[in-house]
């Protein structure tokens, strides 16, 4: 009957009502999340496998939501690019971002570049070069400190933007890294054509690479086919030792994951740089 339907069925929509709730919640909270200061960024190491040195940090969103507590970016980015707020969302960022490595400098650190995501939607905006030179400008800040994280799938959207945006960020000594390597379908030509730095391998790969032998071979391609074309690589999400290992037979040297270091509040990643050198 239609109004006395199975409690299975009353089960599923009662979490579907749940899940839609929290949706809207989100979405109606989004705006003004930066101004409540309920943003927040953590930073994930970029190690050298060899040598167990910190090459490089990625700044990683966290939004600290009063009622529902803390939200995965993978749930509200999504919602920001929709709506638009992603703009002002990685505006700041960058400009938090670039802050806290130049407050490090000031503690005397030795600091290491800091790495920003930029999604899809803000790198399709005509004004998005100009707003992160305005930010460098504002901030004096050193543009070999700065690198720009964009996925393979963004940089497949609109080819002929995107190479003219990494052109002009590339004449500004910015470097930029393909993230989640694997996952997109970029051709061989279109990987030459771009001015990019460095191929990040998907963590999918990384995660099955002891105990399936096609992500194997895929990661091996790809860390070959990085050598050919001059980029560096990083592999994304390694967590056990087994991992490192085979990751260094194959060459690739770079690694972040949970194995070193999870995403950190900023205090505590200080805690990871070399102290500061005495005269
Ligand atoms: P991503 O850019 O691929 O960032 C790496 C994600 O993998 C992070 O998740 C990190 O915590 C996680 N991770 C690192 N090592 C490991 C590991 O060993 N094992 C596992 N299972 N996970 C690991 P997080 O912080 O939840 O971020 C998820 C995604 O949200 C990011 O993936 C990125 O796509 C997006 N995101 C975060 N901040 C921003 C931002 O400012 N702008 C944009 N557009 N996207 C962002
Ligand atoms: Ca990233
Ligand atoms: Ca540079
Ligand atoms: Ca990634």
């Amino acid at each position: 009957a239609k109004q006395n339907g199975s409690s299975q069925y009353r089960f599923y929509d009662a979490q579907r009502d749940q899940s839609s709730i929290e949706q809207i919640t989100l979405e109606n909270d989004l705006e003004g999340s930066i101004a409540r200061q309920e943003m927040q960024l953590y930073y994930q190491p970029k190690m050298d496998m060899r040598t167990g040195e910190m090459i490089g940090v990625e700044a990683l969103l966290r939004w600290n939501h009063p009622q529902l507590g803390m939200v995965s970016p993978a749930r509200f980015i999504p919602v920001a690019e929709k709506s638009g707020y992603i703009v002002p969302l990685e505006l700041w960022v960058l400009r938090t971002a670039m802050s806290q490595v130049k407050q490090w400098e000031t503690e005397g650190l030795s600091v290491v570049p800091v790495a920003v995501n930029i999604s899809q939607v803000h790198l399709m905006k005509p004004t998005i070069f100009e707003s992160i030179m305005d930010t460098i400008t504002e901030l004096q800040f050193d543009t070999d400190l700065l690198e720009l994280e964009i996925t393979e799938s963004a940089m497949m959207y609109n080819e002929e933007h995107v190479i003219h945006i990494l052109n002009d960020l590339r004449k500004a000594g910015i470097a930029v890294s393909m993230d989640d390597f694997g996952t997109g379908y970029s051709s061989l030509s279109y990987l030459q054509s771009l001015p990019i730095e460095c191929l990040k391998i998907d963590r999918s790969f990384i995660n099955k690479l002891t105990t399936d032998k096609d992500s194997r071979a895929i990661a091996e391609m790809i860390i070959s086919m990085a050598r050919q074309l001059n980029l560096s690589i990083v592999a994304e999400g390694v967590e056990t030792e087994d991992q490192v290992g085979l990751l260094k037979e194959m060459n690739c040297f770079n690694a972040q994951g949970y194995f070193y270091s999870k995403p950190m509040p900023p205090e505590e990643l200080a805690q990871q740089f070399a102290p500061p050198s005495r005269a």
